[in-house]
């Protein structure tokens, strides 16, 4: 047994305190990590409070994990104890059915998270799957790489599967946690970018992240129309969005393209759609093909999530400034 220091919450909405446990040793494929530092993600909030009646207490939250390979179980051969590795949203899969066999982890029945059910990365070690901690490129240090493992892979694989590439006129809906590396990503990846924000003090913002424009717009009250229509539209949005005029802003083929949690019902007209053949979806994080690809993509042009960031010993005000909207654009916790 390995005695583990963590941070829990023992009943929803409560602060976190210190949280001891012991942890048992890694099943045969699966790894022990060290943690260095832990993003805070807006999922963390809504576990925390048990939004989604499925926290158990004491709640261990964290699921953008950075650390370095501490102990791998008998049966993994691709990482080693000193090994820099990521862990994200998923902690585990089945392994053997459709989806994980093409490296589609996330949408296998038998996903698991790793903060549900299971101690997260406000702790000295997490436990996952070895298939779930992802070496990380040298050129990514270590406090970057954690916003990229859940809010990186989430925009990332939502505009790879909506077709994104270069020359693409990518629409983002909020500039925040998620928008910011919409944002990012898609203009590196040579896409003309627009930001669709109800902030007025953000237009400026968004320039700074690479936008190539910015518009106020709530719901169906636009400051103005975008130059050109969008082949995609990324909505990163918490809060509720009326689609009606995202739907018109599509051109031919378009796709609108929501992640993030919190929707509830999507409502979107049905002529607009069906006249110029677009599409809706939605996308959850993304698989372990993808999260490779990702991690290459951020290494190479220099995609990096912009972060605050606190001690592990500050993570109640981590948490408080979250839930205040007021952290720009990641919360990092560090060791
Ligand atoms: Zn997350
Ligand atoms: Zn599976």
């Amino acid at each position: 047994m390995r005695p583990v220091h963590a941070h829990a919450a023992q009943a929803p909405k409560s602060p976190l305190a210190p949280f001891n446990f012991d942890m048992a040793a890694p099943s045969p494929a699966g790894v022990v990590v060290r943690v260095l530092s832990c993003g805070l993600c807006h999922s963390d909030l809504h576990m925390l409070d048990n939004d989604w009646a499925c926290t158990t207490y004491p709640f261990v939250p964290g699921h953008e994990v950075v650390g370095v390979v501490e102990e791998v179980g008998a049966a993994v051969t691709h990482l080693r104890k000193g090994d820099r590795v990521g862990v994200g949203w998923q902690r585990s899969s089945c392994g053997c059915c459709d989806d994980c066999v093409r490296g589609e982890e996330s949408l296998c029945d038998a996903n698991r998270a790793l903060i549900i059910g299971h101690h997260g990365g406000f702790a000295d070690f997490v436990e996952v799957d070895a298939r779930f901690a992802f070496k990380l490129p040298e050129g990514i240090d270590t406090n970057d790489a954690g916003p990229l493992l859940c809010g990186g892979i989430t925009v990332y694989s939502a505009l790879r599967h909506a077709g994104i590439g270069p020359g693409k006129r990518v629409g983002v809906i909020g500039l925040g946690g998620l928008g910011h590396l919409a944002v990012r990503f898609a203009s590196a990846l040579g896409c003309h970018t627009t930001v669709f924000t109800t902030s007025p003090d953000k237009v400026a913002e968004a320039g700074e992240h690479g936008a190539h424009d910015a518009i106020v717009a709530r719901d169906t009250e636009w400051e103005r129309e975008p130059s050109a229509k969008l082949d995609i539209i990324l909505n990163t949005a918490s809060a509720p969005v009326k689609f009606d005029r995202y739907v018109n802003a599509l051109a031919s083929d378009g796709t609108l393209s929501l992640v993030g949690v919190g929707a509830g019902k999507v409502v979107v007209p049905f002529s607009p759609l069906m006249a110029k053949r677009r599409r809706v979806m939605a996308s959850p994080i993304g698989g372990t093909v993808m999260i490779r690809e990702m991690l290459r993509v951020a290494d190479t042009l220099g995609v990096r999530p912009q972060t605050e960031l606190f001690p592990m010993s500050e993570a109640n005000a981590a948490f408080d400034k979250l839930r205040a909207n007021k952290v720009r654009y990641r919360a990092v916790l560090t060791r």
